[in-house]
């Protein structure tokens, strides 16, 4: 496995990947890596004969008074764990690689980068899709891996493909969970023992909704009130928001006839978690 901490060596090995007819793929990482993590490299190794995963803390996407200088960095296990997943190249940058200068060239998604995860967090979305383009021309994957878990975040960044005519596609692979429900998440080790025990709950009210619109439940508001209940059986839970949106255009529903992304932001603690579902399928 080759760990390329330059643009210039990431691109040669990738270059070189080419000249065999390679298929290139990309699962951008922030490192810290997991079960979720693992699942979405399995995947891309099964379909790409050239594999890179990226592991980059990008401050661009973390606001003034959040976790960027304590996130999780622990590079050797990282490293370790692409090995043996059977991963060919390790792209891992330092921030100065990525962002030489200040950064004046932004990729905003409108609209979709507004509500859910964007209206607590005003310029992470615009950080997440720059990086993400930043990291499609360096790489220029065939298909690029993202998980469910951040449905936000794939649903613009697919926009963002589409929008650009990028050539790659858009990837997204189901969400990992603990036994218990609980999204398995970089940011779960920050929940005490006794926040842990109150996690689920999350995964259970989203259980609720999609039992609800199973027996014929359409009405949203009845459906986001049997989910505060699930919910308030913690008084440690404290909900950032919980909606009921169209999964292409993230509009909030007025009744559900279609399919419906169901998602949740909640506070608990120190942590930050999210997690959602979509019903309804097509
Ligand atoms: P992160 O390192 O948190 O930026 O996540 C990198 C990628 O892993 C993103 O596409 C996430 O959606 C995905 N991911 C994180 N947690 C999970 C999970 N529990 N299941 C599936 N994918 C995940």
């Amino acid at each position: 496995m080759n760990v390329a901490s330059t643009i210039a060596r990431a691109r040669r090995h990738v270059r070189l990947a080419r000249q065999n007819d390679c298929t290139v793929g990309l699962v951008p990482t922030m490192g810290a890596l997991h079960a979720g993590h693992a699942s979405l490299i399995e995947t891309a190794r099964e379909n790409c004969v050239f594999l890179a995963v990226s592991i980059f803390v990008n401050p661009s996407q973390f606001g003034p008074n959040e976790d960027y200088e304590n996130y999780p960095r622990p590079m050797e296990k990282d490293l370790e764990l692409c090995r043996q997943l059977d991963v060919d190249m390790v792209f891992a940058p330092s921030a100065n690689e990525m962002y030489p200068e200040k950064n004046l060239t932004w990729i905003q998604v409108e609209q979709l980068c507004e509500n859910l995860c964007g209206a607590s967090r005003p310029t992470h979305f615009r950080g997440v899709t720059t990086v993400c383009a930043k990291l499609f021309n360096i790489i220029q994957p065939d298909y690029a891996f993202f998980g469910q878990k951040d449905a936000q975040q794939s649903i613009l960044i697919r926009k963002m493909v589409k929008d650009l005519n990028m050539p790659l596609e858009i990837v997204v692979c189901p969400t990992i969970r603990e036994k218990d429900g609980l999204a398995i998440s970089s940011r779960n080790k920050y929940l005490t023992p006794d926040q842990r025990k109150d996690a689920p709950l999350l995964y259970q009210s989203l259980q609720k909704a999609q039992q609800l619109i199973q027996s014929g439940q359409k009405d949203p508001d009845k459906i986001r009130r049997e989910m505060e209940a699930v919910l308030k059986k913690s008084a440690q839970i404290n909900i950032e928001y919980l909606e009921i949106v169209n999964p292409d255009t993230l509009e909030p529903l007025e009744i559900l006839t279609g399919p419906a992304l169901i998602a949740i932001a909640a506070r608990l603690g120190q942590a930050r978690l999210i997690d959602n579902i979509i019903t309804n399928k097509p």
